[in-house]
């Protein structure tokens, strides 16, 4: 099918299209046409792009101060949590000493093992209670 010649909306020179929305007469014109209609949509839209990119930028330096501020908040955080959990070890570790602790009130002693039929105390003035039954005075006393 024959199209009616036509000018080149580029150069201007006329020519026979091969479909009907053709506006370019050749290969160096059809690419010159896309560029100025590539650097016409640039154009109009660099404002816009510019105002994106911007606002991109903005955000960005905005959540990284506020990534900045949750990184030292976690630290602190960490920090607390290990210095209440040392507190609570030791209270533990007291807490558990303490249930071991017996106490002697004859020789005011305080020990997780007493020394029970071991002392002259333990037999005098009387045989304590605690003290084990083979426990004897004379092998206390004994060098
Ligand atoms: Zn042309």
């Amino acid at each position: 099918m024959e199209y009616p010649t036509r000018p080149c909306i580029m150069c201007g020179k006329s020519f026979v299209p091969t479909y009907p929305a053709q506006v370019t007469c050749s290969d160096n014109c059809k690419a010159a046409r896309v560029r100025q209609v590539d650097n016409a949509y640039r154009r109009k839209n660099y404002r816009k792009h510019k105002e994106y990119v911007t606002k991109l930028e903005q955000d960005n330096e905005r959540l990284q101060n506020e990534l900045i501020d949750l990184k030292k908040e976690l630290e602190m955080t960490i920090r607390e949590l290990q210095v209440a959990r040392k507190g609570k070890d030791q209270e533990e570790i007291r807490a558990a000493l303490s249930k071991r602790m017996k106490a002697c009130e004859r020789m005011s002693l305080r020990a997780t093992t007493l020394p029970c039929g071991q002392r002259e105390n333990c037999f005098k003035p009387t045989r304590c209670s605690e003290c084990p039954p083979m426990a004897r005075l004379e092998e206390v006393l004994a060098p």
